[in-house]
């Protein structure tokens, strides 16, 4: 056990995030909210994760949470050469998955003694044994939405014997408990394919295997997504499914911030969109250029990331060569574009920022709300079809369906882009709503709302587990 200020024991819990960003980032966040609890919380991660994160971003962590010990800081080992592969997928599933024989002895050897491991969904087949030989209690952190929750636990029914041929183009719909129909065309297409794949057969998994676990941690809240919380949790999804808390959204730490772009000083309240496509998503060269002519056409000032290759960071793209001669000429004065990365927190709370082109990762989206930002919807691929939904749903932003998966085959082209970007930061009824959306969330995470109510149960929870 562990000792506060006041001397009472409180629980020593380990944190283990799947790789990549939009993983690690908000354990991290959880990490912090646990850390202000008073819980002793230590983080298990991997080389290929830490690598990708910032470094200086992991000194700030350390230093906003001084109850978080960079001692408490583990990485599993990897020996095997082929981790420093390029594909996201790898990194994520498989680095943690050859390392799990190295979970035991690790998890046994903590002191205090661990209450509880928190574990990302993807990876509870991997790590639900484990715990179970320890007879640790293990939780699931699940970083996107309800609705993607729902369709994973129940996807081997939904997904796995049921679901029509890929040929068959009768059936548009599928029926997911807590929504309404949705078109199949949201879903992320390995997931609807026949042919067996890993990410279909990853997520079938680890759907099953979270029956098995003790608690599902979700970052949402019940304003926004109460029909599929209340669906998961009534036992319409699946029967068994242990209880799934919303403990969302999670707040922005002051370790993502370091005041750097003063560009947008300089422009006026909520003039500026900011647009930004995640920290793993690549379009093509066309695309790009055709959302360059887009913004420019469309005479609202933005702030562009723009990201060539399906990596976090990389330095190799040159903007000119995506361009062409000229471009970058005629963008000044009317936007920034900012080459693969900004700290996009510094970004979202800038009072100059009036909206936001996303391609709506659970992550970027929950920042959205929390900083009351209207929302132009573009996924690219994964769960953010699903996500873009939420966003109409909760009156956040606007989604034009008919763009498609972006980075697909179809290019938009700039004249549409320009319109529809008009378009949003002209509506003042989605600013009010935004507006309506963030003080909603602030209430749930504050004292008495519904997702820190949440957490304060949870870690009454955990004080019983306390060895
Ligand atoms: N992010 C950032 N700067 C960038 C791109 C992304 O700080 O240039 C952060 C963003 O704030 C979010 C995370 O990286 O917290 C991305 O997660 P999300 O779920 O939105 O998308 P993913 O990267 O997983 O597609």
């Amino acid at each position: 056990m562990s000792l506060s200020n006041n001397q009472k024991p409180t629980p020593h819990v380990a944190l283990l995030p799947s790789s990549g960003m939009g993983h690690l980032t908000p354990f991290l966040r959880f990490a912090g909210s646990l850390a202000e609890q008073n819980v002793r919380v230590t983080i298990i991660t991997t080389h290929p994760t830490i690598s990708l994160a910032e470094s200086q971003a992991l000194s700030h962590f350390f230093s906003t949470f001084p109850q978080i010990n960079p001692n408490q800081l583990h990485l599993l080992p990897i020996n095997d050469a082929s981790v420093n592969s390029e594909d996201p997928f790898y990194l994520k599933y498989e680095a943690i998955r050859r390392s799990s024989h190295f979970l035991t002895p690790l998890l046994s050897s903590f002191s205090p003694p661990l209450s509880a491991l928190v574990t990302d969904m993807s990876l509870a087949s991997t790590v639900i044994p484990v715990t179970k030989s320890l007879s640790l209690p293990n939780y699931i952190l699940f970083t996107s939405s309800a609705k993607m929750l729902t369709l994973f636990v129940s996807s081997h029914t939904i997904i796995g014997s049921k679901l029509p041929n890929d040929s068959d183009e009768t059936e548009e719909f599928i029926r997911i408990p807590g929504m309404p129909p949705i078109p199949k065309s949201w879903i992320p297409p390995p997931l609807l394919s026949n042919k067996p794949n890993l990410l279909k057969t990853h997520i079938i998994e680890n759907g099953k295997m979270l029956i098995q676990s003790d608690g599902i941690l979700i970052n949402t809240f019940q304003n926004i997504e109460h029909e599929s919380l209340a669906a998961l949790n009534d036992g319409k999804v699946v029967n068994g499914l242990p209880k799934v808390t919303p403990i969302g959204p999670f707040a922005p730490c002051d370790f993502e911030r370091n005041k750097s772009i003063a560009w947008l000083d300089d422009q006026p309240v909520g003039s500026v969109l900011y647009v930004s496509f995640g920290s793993r998503t690549a379009m093509s060269k066309e695309q790009i250029r055709e959302l360059g002519d887009g913004l420019v056409r469309s005479g609202i000032s933005f702030l562009w990331v723009v990201k060539e290759k399906k990596v976090d960071r990389e330095d190799e793209l040159e903007l000119g060569e995506v361009f062409g001669d000229g471009f970058l000429e005629r963008v000044k004065g009317k936007g920034l574009v900012v080459k693969n990365w900004v700290r996009q927190e510094e970004v979202m709370e800038h009072k100059a920022i009036g909206g936001f082109l996303s391609h709506c990762g659970w992550n970027s989206l929950t920042e959205a709300v929390w900083h009351g930002v209207p929302v132009l919807a573009w996924p690219q691929h994964g769960d953010q079809k699903m996500n873009a939904f939420v966003v109409e749903r909760i009156g956040l932003g606007m989604w034009v369906e008919d763009w498609g998966w972006g980075g697909g085959e179809r290019v938009v082209r700039s004249g549409k882009i320009g319109e529809k970007v008009r378009e949003m930061m002209g509506n003042e009824l989605l600013r009010e709503q935004a507006g309506k959306v963030k003080e909603e969330a602030r209430r749930a995470v504050g004292d008495g709302g519904s997702s820190k109510k949440g957490l304060i149960e949870l870690i009454e929870i955990w004080n019983k587990f306390i060895p």
